[in-house]
């Protein structure tokens, strides 16, 4: 599997730290490893002007989706203790590596 710099997956609450959508949490939906961005429920929306195409069944019109955002302007949120937080690495007894909250100690990955 490849991975991103940062250690954040898809599915984690992230909140958006700089730009336009600042302060904006959202749930990770994809991650795109090779160019480091992700993209994040509800944030940086964007609007996309579609043409017809009848034979794709696609009706023409403005559609709002989700444009990537880099890794490093997000931080992950921890499902613990709700802050926004570093993320530690650590492997378990029965051998698995899992992400640990920084702040809580709390384990991320069930
Ligand atoms: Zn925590």
């Amino acid at each position: 599997m490849s991975r991103l710099a940062t250690p954040i997956r898809k599915n984690d609450t992230v909140v958006v730290t700089s730009g336009r959508d600042r302060g904006k949490r959202g749930r990770v939906l994809r991650i795109i490893p090779e160019k480091n961005r992700l993209i994040v429920e509800g944030v940086n929306m964007i609007k996309r002007h579609t043409r017809p195409n009848p034979a794709k069944q696609v009706k023409g019109g403005i559609v709002e989706r989700e444009a990537s955002l880099n890794a490093s302007n997000v931080q992950l949120v921890c499902p613990e203790c709700g802050a926004m937080t570093r993320i530690g690495r650590r492997t378990l007894e029965d051998g698995r590596k899992v992400r640990f909250c920084r702040k809580c100690e709390g384990v991320i990955d069930k």
